[in-house]
């Protein structure tokens, strides 16, 4: 069935500074599509799970074509699909929802969108990928990992609660399909940081630290130099160059915000409910001057 005007939309709380709206806008118009994206503010506290189910059933009516899903609902929709893709159930969050033949799936992008984008920085093929330090263990560092164990051969999770890493990692390796990759917990303190440093190729930031308005705040221990040569991927995007990203570059590094991240997990969000693929440098084009770098 031809679908004449897309209804896409967001459910969240709070959604007030989304860039959804626009990226969507742009990837329909690069495709000469129809369609609207709206905002699906859903309180966590009140009604919830009455206000989700009523969403989801405009999905299943044919009403809404496509929902992407955000804090505080990512976890509470993987009850409420028909099925998961394999990213979903490892990462334990949907980020985005399609129906295919009646069935409502839900599916997360964040671990695609995130290895599409680094592809960009560091050249690494299946099997010769050496070590990647993530800092952070919440939901944003379960998709870098599980992406990242596909082809790493060892990745270290650091947070600062160190047991919130050890979850992680006995959580993935239920999940990861490659033996060959090791994924070690550490403690997000600088001994543990000197240790396995230099071991690294790719330093992932997927800790708020340094987001708007808490724009100096940088997950990086001052003073200790970053490890030589190592491309460094903060995940945070506001502001367009962040603590750790100024400090990177300062040092020589490739280091980058996590905005193309944002654009490319959209993008197959798009692809998940249209079949098509949306021109990514339209949607780049869509976000707003003071949050888009230069393109490296
Ligand atoms: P989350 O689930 O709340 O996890 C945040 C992680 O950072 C947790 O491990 C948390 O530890 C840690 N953390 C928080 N404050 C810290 C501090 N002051 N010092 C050290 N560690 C700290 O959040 P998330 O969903 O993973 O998101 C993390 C960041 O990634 C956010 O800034 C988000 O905007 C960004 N993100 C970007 C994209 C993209 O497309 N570019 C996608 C997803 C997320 P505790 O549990 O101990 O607080």
């Amino acid at each position: 069935m031809s679908i004449n005007f897309y209804r896409f939309g967001l459910v969240g709380y709070p959604l007030d500074h989304s860039l959804s709206p626009q990226l969507h806008q742009a990837a329909l118009q690069s495709l000469g599509l129809s369609g609207e994206y709206r905002l699906y503010p859903i309180s966590p506290f009140e009604e919830r799970d009455v206000a989700l189910k009523d969403l989801l059933r405009q999905m299943r009516n044919g009403v809404i074509h496509g929902l992407n899903v955000t804090i505080p609902h990512k976890q509470s929709m993987l009850s409420l699909m028909d099925a998961l893709t394999p990213d979903a159930r490892a990462i334990g969050a949907v980020n985005t929802i399609y129906h295919r033949d009646g069935t409502l799936i839900g599916e997360n992008t964040d671990a695609a969108g995130f290895l599409a984008d680094v592809a960009r920085y560091i050249a690494c093929y299946a099997g010769n990928c050496g070590a990647a330090l993530v800092l952070g263990a919440g939901g944003a560092a379960r998709a870098v990992v599980y992406g990242l164990s596909r082809t790493w051969k060892q990745i270290y999770v650091a947070a600062r609660r160190q047991e919130q890493a050890q979850e992680l990692v006995n959580d993935l390796r239920l999940h990861t399909t490659s033996s060959e990759c090791s994924i070690t917990p550490l403690s997000l303190d600088i001994q543990s940081l000197r240790q396995i440093k230099n071991e690294c190729d790719l330093i992932v930031n997927a800790t708020p630290l340094g987001m708007f308005p808490d724009v100096e705040s940088n997950p990086w221990p001052e003073g200790e130099p970053l490890p030589e040569n190592a491309v460094i991927y903060d995940l945070v995007y506001n502001p367009s160059i962040t603590a750790l990203v100024r400090s990177g570059r300062v040092g020589g590094h490739t280091a980058v915000t996590g905005l193309g991240m944002l654009i490319e997990q959209a993008g197959l969000a798009f692809e998940c409910w249209t079949g098509k693929k949306p021109s990514r440098e339209r949607m780049f084009q869509a976000v707003p001057s003071d949050l888009a770098p230069e393109r490296m």
